[in-house]
C-alpha cells in the first residue's frame, strides 16, 4: 500500500484488525471518516473511549456491563434455579428477545476449537464449576450452544465435566439452522428450542 500520513495508516491498521475487514476496506473506512465533519469524528472517538472506560465484565456471569454486577444477575425477578450457558455475550441478547427464558446466564467465552486455540483452558469452565459449587439452588444447566460441530463437541465435553454436580443438564431442541451461531436463529425457533430443550 502506498505511504499515507501516519494518522491515516495508524487508523487503517486499527480497522484492519476487526473481523472481516481487510486493508482495502479499512482504507475505505478511513477515507469516509475524513470526509465527515470534525465534530462527528469527536463523537466517534468518544464512543470508543467510553467503550474502554465504562464497560466491565460482570464477575458473576461474564457478560459486558456498565457498573459491577449486570442487570440480570442483580435482578430478583429472575429464576435463580436455572442457568443458561452461552458462547458469547451477544447470545444473551438473542435469547432475551425470545422472552422464553427468565433464568440466569453463564458466558463461556467461546466454544472448543483447538485449531483456533480454543482449548478447554480458554473457556470459562472452571468459573462455571465454581458457580455450581457456590449455588446449590441451581437445579438445571441449559447448554445453549450453537448446532455446529464445535458446539456439539463442547456440549459433550461440558456434559462430562458437569456430571459430578448432579444437576439436570439440558440442551436446546433441534430445529435451529445447523452450522450457524444462535444470532442467526429467528426468535420463534430459538424460543421453541429453549422450551423444548432435551435432558442429557
Ligand atoms: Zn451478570
Amino acid at each position: 500500500m502506498r505511504k499515507f500520513p501516519e494518522p491515516i495508516s495508524n487508523l487503517v491498521a486499527a480497522f484492519s484488525r476487526l473481523p472481516g475487514v481487510g486493508p482495502k476496506t479499512a482504507l475505505r473506512y478511513v477515507f469516509y471518516l475524513l470526509k465527515q465533519p470534525k465534530a462527528d469524528l469527536q463523537i466517534f472517538s468518544q464512543a470508543l473511549l467510553n467503550l474502554g472506560e465504562r464497560i466491565n465484565v460482570c464477575p458473576s456471569c461474564f457478560t459486558y456491563t456498565e457498573g459491577q454486577l449486570c442487570d440480570i444477575c442483580q435482578s430478583s425477578k429472575r429464576e435463580q434455579n436455572i442457568l443458561c450457558v452461552v458462547e458469547e455475550p451477544r447470545d444473551i441478547s438473542t435469547i432475551e428477545t425470545t422472552e422464553s427464558y427468565n433464568g440466569l446466564y453463564h458466558v463461556l467465552g467461546g466454544i472448543l476449537n483447538p485449531i483456533e486455540g480454543m482449548t478447554p483452558d480458554a473457556l470459562r469452565v472452571r468459573e462455571l464449576k465454581e458457580r455450581l459449587e457456590r449455588c446449590p439452588e441451581i437445579a438445571e444447566v441449559i447448554l445453549a450452544l450453537p448446532p455446529t460441530i464445535h458446539g456439539e463437541t463442547t456440549i459433550m465435553f461440558l456434559q462430562k465435566e458437569l456430571a459430578f454436580f448432579n444437576r439436570v443438564i439440558s440442551r436446546l431442541a433441534r430445529g435451529l439452522p445447523v452450522g450457524a451461531t444462535l444470532e442467526f436463529a429467528d426468535e420463534i425457533s430459538l424460543g421453541d428450542a429453549l422450551k423444548g430443550r432435551k435432558k442429557l
